[in-house]
């Protein structure tokens, strides 16, 4: 079967072509031009068509690295099908190091955006038809906010069978069956048929060796799953925790900020999570957790006001004693293991 070309921004990518390609989104008032780029992998065997994308939160950067190191990993050979690459979709927010476009718009609650729209809803509008209404599945990668660190987890519609099997194969220890935000890329996307996989992990404005490798591996494994790359062996998966449910526990006073819990760790109903000090070094309160569950966020920096949103936590319908234990091993798996390609 003949593969057909693909048009992406105007440029025809042949059957067996690899391009990049710039989509051109808006004149900036430097008189440049502000333009996403793409990296396009055109095979001649018949597959799926996948796209991942990362910073559409300008200011979230694993996911560009992820790219990057995928573009240039040598054992990196996809065999069948298309992988449309965007390390930075939100380019405008990449270059002002923050999560947003012009008049502080979020791209991610600006879909399916329009042509003649604000920056953000034409940047949304330009995405959607150029990349994600071409593609059956993507890999959206994000990171926590400023100041906030994410466990490495995939958040997606785990009731759709075909997005369990994708999320369970990209290998992260938490998967979230996470509601969808009104206006959002997963939004827009599934109005498409493109199913998506939201991949969070790791802090704004830093990179994260954990989370990276845990990317570069999570998308080899998916792309394996779909018959696009090969693996030279199988990998050593694990059976993550599906999570249905998630929230935030808040500072109960404003103060010194000291976490006695890290990412990953399992915790009971009233678990000490934190304390809460004065200046002058007494305890003034201490954080305890609302529901069992494992912590998959939380904040860095050492000082709250009271209200502030300190540490995320997953819940699980059936809780198991040996969460903890199997987070902390995938966890180290992640550290040292590198893909399995052909
Ligand atoms: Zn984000």
């Amino acid at each position: 079967m003949l593969v057909p070309d693909i048009s992406i921004g105007g440029c025809v990518i042949k059957a067996g072509q690899t391009r990049q390609v710039r989509l051109e989104v808006a004149k900036l008032y430097t008189d440049t031009d502000f333009s996403v780029p793409v990296h396009v992998i055109h095979t001649r065997k018949p597959g799926p068509k996948v796209f991942v994308s990362a910073a559409i939160h300008g200011d979230e950067l694993n996911g560009i690295e992820i790219i990057r190191r995928l573009i240039n990993l040598k054992t990196f050979k996809v065999t069948a099908g298309t992988l449309i690459l965007v390390p930075m979709v939100n380019v405008y927010g990449v270059l002002y190091q923050s999560r947003y476009l012009p008049d502080r718009r979020d791209l991610n609650r600006s879909f399916p955006g329009s042509p003649k729209g604000s920056l953000a809803s034409r940047l949304a509008h330009m995405f959607l038809t150029e990349i994600v209404s071409l593609c059956e599945c993507g890999i959206d990668l994000h990171t926590g906010a400023i100041h906030r660190s994410n466990l490495p987890q995939i958040r997606a519609n785990l009731m759709d069978t075909e997005t369990l099997s994708l999320a369970k194969a990209f290998g992260v220890p938490v998967l979230l069956n996470a509601n969808i935000r009104d206006q959002s890329l997963r939004q827009s996307a599934e109005e498409h048929n493109t199913r998506i996989l939201l991949y969070e992990a790791g802090e704004a404005l830093r990179f994260d060796e954990v989370s990276i490798r845990a990317g570069v591996n999570g998308v080899i494994n998916v792309l394996a799953k779909l018959g696009m790359v090969r693996l030279r062996r199988k990998v050593k998966s694990f059976t993550p925790y599906i999570a249905n449910k998630s929230s935030w526990v808040r500072a109960n006073a404003s103060g010194i900020f000291n976490s006695l819990k890290k990412l990953g760790d399992q915790v009971d109903k009233g678990t000490p999570l934190a304390t809460i000090g004065s200046p002058f070094g007494e305890i003034i309160a201490l954080v305890k957790a609302a529901q069992a569950g494992i912590i998959i966020g939380k904040q860095n920096i050492p000082l709250v006001q009271e209200g502030e949103a300190v540490f995320h936590i997953a819940f699980f319908s059936e809780p198991d004693n040996d969460v903890a234990e199997d987070i902390g091993m995938m966890q180290e798996a992640l550290q040292t293991e590198s893909p399995v390609l052909e």
